[in-house]
C-alpha cells in the first residue's frame, strides 16, 4: 500500500536564506505530517549563498532524509536554479515555492486537490502584496501589459513562480534549454490544462529581498526578448513610416529649392531632423543588439549550470545538460 503513493517533490530555490530556514522547515514538516496521503521530498536549491544557508541545508537533512538539497557552483540566479531543481526533482508533482516563506506552504494541499481533479498547472495568483512598494506594484502591472500586447500567448498577471506542476509539465520545462530563461512565459508557453487559485502574499518572514531595479529590468528585457519578435518588427514598420515622410520632405525641398533657389537658412530644422534620425537609428541598433546578444549566448550552447554536490555526494557532471 505505501508503494502506491504519489510523491510530491516542494522545490525551494534559496540565495542567501540562513534566517528564514528554520522557519521554512516548521511550516513544511508540518505540512507533510497533515497530509500522509502522499510522499513528499523537498528539493532545496542552494544558488551559491554566501552565508551559512548550505551549511542549514546539511544539517535539515541530517533531522529530516525528505529534504534534499543541490548545491550549485555558483550564484546563476533563480531562473537557473529553478531548472537546475526540475532536473533533479523526483515527483509526480512539482511545487516551486520561494524560501522566504512569502508564498504559504499551507496552499499545497489545495493544490494538490486540482492536481487530482486533473489540472496539470495549478498556479497561485496574488490577491494583494503586502510588504511591497507601491512603485514595485506599479511597475510590475505596467510591465504585464506592455509585455502581453506584445504576444499572443495569454499571460498570467500577478503570477510569481509558485505553483505545482504535473510530471508532464515538468518534462516540458527541461526540455527547453534555453539559457536566458524567462521561467515565468515559458509556463505560458508549454500550455496544458491550467488552474488559477488566489491567495495573499505574504511579506517575507526573515531576511532581504534579493531583486533589485536592474535585475528586474534585466529580467523584463529578458522576458520580451525571449517571448516574442515583435519590438523588431515594429522598428522596421517605423522605419518604413519614418523613410517615407523623409521621402516626401525631400520631395518638397528639391522641389522648393528649384522654384525659389537655394536659401541658406535651415540650421533649425537640419539638427531637428539629424538628432531625432541618429536617436532613432541607435535605438532600433539597441534593439536588434538585444536579439543579437541572446543569439550569441544561445548560440554558444554552454551548459545551462553546473552542480557542486547533490546531497552526500560530490557530482561530476558528466551527463550534465545531455
Ligand atoms: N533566489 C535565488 N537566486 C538568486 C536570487 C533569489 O535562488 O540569485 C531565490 C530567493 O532565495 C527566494 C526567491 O528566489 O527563494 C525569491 O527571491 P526574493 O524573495 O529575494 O524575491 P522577491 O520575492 O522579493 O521578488
Ligand atoms: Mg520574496
Amino acid at each position: 500500500m505505501e508503494e502506491n503513493k504519489k510523491l510530491v517533490t516542494i522545490l525551494v530555490p534559496a540565495y542567501n536564506e540562513q534566517e528564514v530556514l528554520h522557519l521554512l522547515y516548521e511550516r513544511l514538516v508540518k505540512l507533510m505530517d497533515s497530509n500522509s496521503k502522499y510522499d513528499f521530498e523537498v528539493l532545496l536549491v542552494n544558488d551559491g549563498s554566501k552565508d551559512n544557508t548550505l551549511q542549514i541545508m546539511q544539517e535539515l537533512r541530517e533531522k529530516d532524509k525528505r529534504f534534499c538539497y543541490l548545491n550549485l557552483s555558483r550564484n546563476y540566479g533563480k531562473e537557473t536554479a529553478m531548472i537546475a531543481g526540475l532536473d533533479y526533482c523526483k515527483g509526480d508533482a512539482v511545487v516551486i515555492i520561494d524560501a522566504d516563506l512569502q508564498d504559504p506552504p499551507e496552499l499545497i494541499p489545495e493544490m494538490i486537490k486540482y492536481w487530482e481533479e486533473g489540472y496539470d498547472d495549478v498556479y497561485a495568483k496574488r490577491k494583494s502584496r503586502e510588504g511591497e512598494t507601491w512603485l514595485k506594484k506599479f511597475t510590475s502591472k505596467m510591465y504585464y501589459k506592455v509585455l502581453q500586447s506584445f504576444t499572443r500567448i495569454e499571460i498570467q498577471k500577478d503570477t510569481g513562480d509558485f505553483r505545482l506542476l504535473d510530471r508532464r509539465c515538468v518534462e516540458a520545462l527541461k526540455a527547453i534549454r534555453e539559457s536566458q530563461r524567462y521561467t515565468k512565459g515559458l509556463f505560458s508557453w508549454i500550455g496544458y490544462n491550467k488552474k488559477e487559485i488566489l491567495y495573499d502574499r505574504d511579506p517575507r518572514a526573515a531576511g532581504q529581498t534579493k531583486w533589485n531595479y536592474a535585475k528586474l529590468i534585466d529580467l523584463s528585457i529578458d522576458g520580451i526578448t525571449s517571448f516574442t519578435t515583435s519590438p523588431l518588427r515594429w522598428s522596421a514598420i517605423f522605419g518604413i513610416l519614418v523613410s517615407i515622410i523623409g521621402f516626401i520632405y525631400m520631395i518638397y525641398i528639391i522641389i522648393k529649392t528649384i522654384v525659389t533657389g537655394v536659401d541658406v537658412p535651415g540650421y533649425a530644422s537640419l539638427m531637428v531632423v539629424t538628432l531625432f534620425l541618429g536617436g532613432i537609428q541607435l535605438i532600433f541598433l539597441g534593439v536588434i543588439g538585444e536579439y543579437l546578444g541572446r543569439a550569441f549566448n544561445e548560440g554558444k550552447h554552454r551548459p545551462l549550470y553546473f552542480i557542486d554536490r547533490y546531497n552526500e555526494e560530490k557530482e561530476t557532471n558528466e551527463n550534465l545538460n545531455k
